[in-house]
C-alpha cells in the first residue's frame, strides 16, 4: 500500500483510524462510491459504512444505491448478490477470500440432485448460497423473511437450501407444507449446543434468550424468541421487552448495534468471559478498515459473474423482494 502515512511518514500499520476512516471518507467522494457492511463486521467497519444491515436490507439497499461503486463488507455471496442486483456497478469486496461455509456446502449439482428426486418441489434458497445455486432457484429467502415466503408460495413441497437450522425453524412456524431440508449449516451457529446455553441460563435466570434460527433445533426450542438477525435487534432493544438482560445467541458483532441503540440492557452474548466461547463468524471479522482503504484506492477485488448467471440468478431474488 502506497501513500497513506502520517505527517511524519509512519507507515500505515501506525497510521491510527482516525486518520484511516479520512481517508476512506476521502476515497468514497472522489470515487462516488458507498459502503454497505453486514450487522456481523467489526465494529470500526460498522462505523464507516453508509449503510449496515442483515442479509435482507443489504439485498433491498443494494438495489438503491446511484453511486458507481459499491464497497460491500461482507462475505462472497452477499457480493454476488449486490452484483446480481446491479451489474453495471463496480462491487468490491474488501477480503476476496471471506467466503461463508455455509453458502459453500450447496453445490448446483447437489441441488439438481434433490431437485430430481421431488420434481414437484419449489427450490427456496436462502440468500447464504452461491449465485451458481440460486440460478437453479425458484426463489430466494433470508432469515427474516423465510417463513413468509414460503407461506406465500404455491408450491405445497419446499426443498431448502443450504441451512438445516432455518429449515426447522420454517417447518415448525409454516403448516401444510413439506420442507426438505438441505443437510447444510452454519458452523459457527450450529456448534452452540443446548449445554452452552443452559449454562447461560443458570448464570442469568431472568434474562429473556433470544436466538438465531441458525442454531440447531434443541437450542432454538429453548428460546423465548426466534429471529433473523434484524429480528433480534428489534426485540433485544425494545422498550417493551421487561428485561434488563438479555441473552442472546447470535454472531457477537450484533451486540455493537444493540448497545448504540439501547445501551441501558445488558447483552450477554456467547464468550469466553461467560464459559462458553465465541459464537463468531471468522470470515465476516477477516474485513478490515486497511482492506477497505486498500480495495477502494485501488478499486480491486472486484466481483465479476458471467452475465448468464446474473441474468438466471437476478429471477429468485427479485421474486423474494417482490414477495417480501
Ligand atoms: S455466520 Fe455462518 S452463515 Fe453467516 S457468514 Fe459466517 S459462516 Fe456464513
Amino acid at each position: 500500500m502506497q501513500g497513506l502515512t502520517d505527517k511524519n511518514s509512519r507507515p500505515m500499520e501506525v497510521v491510527n483510524y482516525r486518520q484511516l476512516k479520512e481517508e476512506i471518507e476521502k476515497l468514497k467522494k472522489e470515487k462516488n462510491a458507498v459502503i454497505l457492511a453486514h450487522y456481523y463486521q467489526r465494529p470500526e467497519i460498522q462505523d464507516i459504512a453508509d449503510f449496515v444491515g442483515d442479509s435482507l436490507e443489504l439485498a433491498r439497499k443494494a438495489t438503491e444505491v446511484d453511486t458507481e461503486i459499491i464497497v460491500f463488507c461482507g462475505v462472497h455471496f452477499m457480493g454476488e448478490t449486490a452484483k446480481v442486483l446491479n451489474p453495471s456497478k463496480k462491487v468490491l469486496l474488501p477480503e476476496p477470500k471471506a467466503g461463508c461455509a455455509m453458502a459453500d456446502m450447496a453445490t448446483k449439482e447437489e441441488v439438481l440432485k434433490l431437485k430430481e428426486k421431488y420434481p414437484n418441489a419449489w427450490v427456496v434458497s436462502y440468500v447464504n448460497t452461491t449465485a451458481e445455486v440460486k440460478t437453479i432457484s425458484d426463489i430466494c429467502c433470508t432469515s427474516a423473511n423465510a417463513v413468509r415466503i414460503i407461506e406465500k408460495i404455491p408450491s405445497e413441497e419446499i426443498i431448502f437450501v443450504p441451512d438445516k437450522g432455518l429449515a426447522y425453524h420454517v417447518s415448525k412456524k409454516v403448516k401444510g407444507k413439506k420442507i426438505i431440508p438441505f443437510e447444510g449449516f452454519c458452523p459457527d451457529h450450529y456448534l452452540f449446543t443446548k449445554n452452552m446455553l443452559l449454562k447461560l441460563k443458570e448464570k442469568y435466570p431472568n434474562a429473556p434468550v433470544g436466538v438465531h434460527p441458525e442454531t440447531p433445533p434443541e437450542v432454538q426450542d429453548m428460546a423465548d424468541f426466534v429471529g433473523s438477525t434484524s429480528q433480534l435487534l428489534k426485540w433485544a432493544t425494545s422498550d417493551q421487552l421487561d428485561a434488563q438482560e438479555v441473552i442472546i445467541i447470535t454472531e457477537i458483532g450484533l451486540k455493537y448495534q444493540m448497545e448504540k441503540i439501547n445501551p441501558k440492557r445488558k447483552y450477554i452474548f456467547p464468550t469466553p468471559e461467560e464459559g462458553v466461547g465465541y459464537l463468531f463468524c471468522a470470515q465476516m471479522k477477516s474485513v478490515s478498515l486497511e482492506k477497505v482503504y486498500e480495495t477502494l484506492k485501488e478499486e480491486k477485488n472486484e466481483i465479476t459473474l458471467p452475465s448468464e448467471v446474473i441474468e438466471k440468478a437476478y429471477k429468485p431474488i427479485k421474486r423474494m423482494l417482490e414477495l417480501s
